[in-house]
């Protein structure tokens, strides 16, 4: 999307227990902000919060598919970490969070012509593999090409 990166306070949905240290979570996005969150694979939410009277932000890659019907994020604890901690142990379906519009330029571009990704954001290490599979695979052309 176009539009300038921008917050709305969003409830999460379906949160999933993956393992004793991650959590899997999407967001109930309303209809009229369906546009809002279209992503592409490799793109990222940024999350906003208040804790202990402080604001606290904290981005992670959508691990969901454009074709999934859903917007998926996976938390995974770090040691002494103040977000994903409270994101695995305590965050339950209902909650509400300001998830900004997805952002980040690392991924497949899914054009007419060859799939191809961009790299020009270095975020790769925190990208789902499978998001760019998924995109590849249902993409009508041959194989990837890196460009830049
Ligand atoms: C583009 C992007 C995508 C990402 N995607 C994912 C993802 O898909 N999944 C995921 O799990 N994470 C992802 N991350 C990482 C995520 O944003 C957070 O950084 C991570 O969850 C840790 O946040 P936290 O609040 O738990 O830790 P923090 O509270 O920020 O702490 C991080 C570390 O710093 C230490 N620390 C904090 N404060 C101090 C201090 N004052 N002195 C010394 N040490 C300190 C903590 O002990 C901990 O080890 C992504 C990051 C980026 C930039």
């Amino acid at each position: 999307m176009s539009h300038a990166p921008r917050f709305h306070r969003l409830a999460v949905n379906d949160l999933r227990r993956e393992s004793p240290d991650a959590v899997s979570l999407t967001f109930a996005i309303p209809e009229g902000l369906a546009d809002d969150y279209h992503f592409a694979p490799g793109q990222y939410l940024t999350l906003r919060t208040v804790m202990d009277g402080e604001e606290v932000r904290r981005s992670y890659s959508i691990c969901s598919g454009p074709d999934d019907g859903e917007l998926r994020i996976a938390v995974k604890k770090v040691d002494g970490g103040a977000f994903s901690n409270w994101a695995a142990d305590e965050l339950k379906a209902g909650d509400e969070l300001d998830v900004m519009t997805p952002t980040g330029r690392f991924g497949v571009i899914t054009s007419s012509s060859s799939p191809a990704f961009s790299s020009s954001a270095a975020q790769f290490e925190n990208a789902p593999p499978s998001t760019f599979f998924t995109a590849m695979r249902n993409s009508p052309s041959s194989g990837p090409e890196q460009i830049e």
